[in-house]
């Protein structure tokens, strides 16, 4: 098994909402949930995951690569069953996991730098926008993370030894990853991506693809490592 690590920093380009995910929210949170103690800001890693996989499928599709594209089980064990047929295997499954598959990919909870700082709050604002007054018994708290914020997470893939097997996951991950630039994290969040440190990612770098898209997405800001 060969280990990696793929440092990244996604920067803010919209104001990202968050949210508990109760109770009524007109505008529906980008990110659910926030862990907010002592000025420190996590965000789960499942709607990083969640994005992600969705760029992975477009990617692979585009490709042409055997893919589910559904996240309903069902659908996606019909879809298996169609491609182990043909002798082929979901590829983003096996990168992200699905039924009665692993899957490679570990993402760890976001860390908003700056922490509580880099948030806001539109509580009243947003009832008033949106209906003229304030809408009596609707309570409910908005919060932001405003453009330009970072957020930082690390992704773990544990690859097959097969080097020509990691290479091609590899590759399509990293395309997710470039894609991801121009998916919307929930309603309409975009956020730039950038990798600021990768372990174990020398022995692909001999590989053009690979070597391409690592560069296009190493961070060119201070204090980004360069190799
Ligand atoms: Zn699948």
């Amino acid at each position: 098994m060969r280990k990696v690590t793929l440092k990244l920093r996604l920067t803010t380009r919209t104001f990202l909402t968050i949210g508990s995910g109760v109770p009524p929210e007109p505008i529906g949170p980008d990110i659910i949930l926030a862990n907010i103690s002592h000025e420190k800001v996590i965000l789960p890693s499942s709607t990083l995951k969640g994005v992600l996989r969705k760029s992975f499928i477009k990617v692979s599709k585009f490709l042409d690569e055997p893919t589910c594209e559904s996240l309903d089980v069902k659908e996606m064990e019909t879809k298996h069953n169609e491609l182990r047929k043909a002798g082929k295997t979901c590829i983003t499954c096996e990168v992200f996991g699905g039924p009665g598959i692993e899957g490679m990919l570990m993402v760890e909870p976001l860390v908003l730098e700056e922490g509580v700082s880099r948030l806001m709050d539109f509580t009243h604002v947003s009832i008033d926008d949106r209906y003229g007054r304030a809408a009596r018994g609707r309570l409910f708290t908005v919060e932001y993370i405003i453009p330009n914020s970072n957020l930082t997470t690390n992704i773990h893939l544990k690859l097959p030894d097969d080097m020509e097997k990691a290479t091609h996951y590899l590759r399509l991950l990293l395309l997710a990853l470039a894609n991801l630039r121009y998916e919307r994290i929930g309603r309409g969040g975009l956020v730039d991506v950038h990798l600021t440190e990768a372990e174990g990612i020398d022995a692909f770098l001999s590989d053009n693809v690979v070597k391409e898209l690592y560069d296009s997405l190493l961070s060119k800001q201070p204090g980004a490592v360069e190799k």
